[in-house]
């Protein structure tokens, strides 16, 4: 298993502006544990223009990540500036024989938030 750091970003894409208009910036760094190896070395970063999810690592996984607006919503709910979440990737990787399995990559995700002043 190993954990790679990955950068942050600043910005909100459109759909989260509008999802969470009391949210005026928004930090998200996050390590993602890899079981097994074959992992590119380089570290991804969350570019908002790629859409709304953490990437997964794994490049055998479909559909995987981690929503960031489902991290987000009871974050945002209880006014928290600072939070640690882990989650499972939610996507399905499939096997040598054809067959899927749930991917098991786990990110682990630190989120600060600044809020619109009221
Ligand atoms: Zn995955």
């Amino acid at each position: 298993m190993t954990s790679r750091p990955i950068a942050e970003d600043l910005s909100l894409s459109d759909a989260l502006v509008t999802e969470f208009p009391s949210v005026e910036s928004l930090s998200i760094s996050y390590l993602q544990s890899t079981p097994g190896d074959g992992y590119p070395g380089t570290s991804v970063s969350w570019d908002p223009s790629k859409g709304d999810r953490l990437e997964c690592l794994n490049t055998a996984c479909l559909k995987g990540g981690v929503a960031i607006a489902a991290l987000l919503s009871p974050i945002v709910a209880t006014a928290q500036s600072k939070a640690v979440r882990k989650k499972p990737c939610s996507g399905q990787e499939r096997m040598t024989n054809g067959e899927f399995r749930p991917c098991a990559n786990v990110f682990m995700i630190a989120v600060e938030l600044r809020y619109v002043a009221s």
